[in-house]
């Protein structure tokens, strides 16, 4: 998919520098905006593509919200960044999604971009558990952002000297927040508002999203978020 407001042929033409976040963003939050936001302009990233994740391999320790819901929040949270795509590449695709089938498809699609995969410092952490992680950290360069909780020294202790050559560390003002503590308090009647934009808050209101309890897998129960 093109990014908005330039052709196929453009993005292919110019070789331009992409941008990749994948999330569960359930629900996306002005963490996950600001550091996408940050790594464009410190690494000269023409676009950043926004991919949330279908059903994600690791997260399997409670039921996602349904991915239309997280794509239209993750839609609606990027529309008035001119650089900022939402795709659905992932939600698309049945079964789990696996990061390095997703990057495939997107080298696929921008043969002459060079792709930057955004994440936080707690995510990349966990890299050497992701499927093929050995052709993932070749196909793009990693940028990695502060999280409070999570110290950048300790990517040293977990990760080999040759996966840590492809990571820039994104070293900026560490945004507290997290998709948990949004859905806790939503359950809890607590203001969300400033922590995710407002579109994303009255999406969440609308459809009644995460007022009750997360559901553990295996219950027999079904959340009414998804519906
Ligand atoms: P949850 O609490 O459900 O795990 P989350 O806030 O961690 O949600 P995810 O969708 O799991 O959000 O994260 C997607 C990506 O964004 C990951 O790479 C994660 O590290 C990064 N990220 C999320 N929140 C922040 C934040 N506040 N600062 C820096 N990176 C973040
Ligand atoms: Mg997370």
């Amino acid at each position: 998919m093109p990014l908005s407001g330039k052709s196929e042929t453009e993005v292919t033409a110019t070789g331009e520098r992409l941008g990749i976040m994948g999330g569960t963003f359930d629900p996306i939050h002005n963490g996950h905006l600001f550091v996408a936001e940050e790594a464009r302009a410190r690494f000269s990233l023409d676009g950043i593509l926004f991919v949330p994740n279908g059903a994600p391999p690791h997260k399997s320790d409670y039921l996602l919200t349904a991915a239309r819901h997280r794509y239209e929040m993750t839609r609606i949270a990027t529309a008035d960044n001119s650089a900022f795509t939402c795709l659905s590449l992932e939600l698309d695709r049945p079964g789990p999604s696996y990061t390095v089938e997703t990057l495939t498809l997107l080298q696929a699609q921008h043969p002459a971009a060079e792709l930057f995969y955004i994440t936080g410092v707690d995510a990349i952490a966990d890299i050497l558990t992701w499927r093929r992680h050995e052709e993932i950290i070749r196909m793009v360069t990693f940028i990695a952002a502060t999280r409070p909780g999570f110290s950048p020294e300790s990517l040293a202790e977990r990760l080999p000297p040759s996966y840590l050559q492809r990571i820039l560390m994104l070293g900026t003002t560490a945004i507290g927040i997290s998709s948990t503590e949004i859905r806790e308090r939503i359950r809890l009647g607590l203001p969300a508002r400033y922590l995710t934009p407002d579109g994303v808050r009255d999406y969440i209101e609308k459809n009644h999203l995460y007022e009750n309890a997360a559901i553990p897998i295996g219950s027999t129960q079904f959340p009414e978020t998804t519906s």
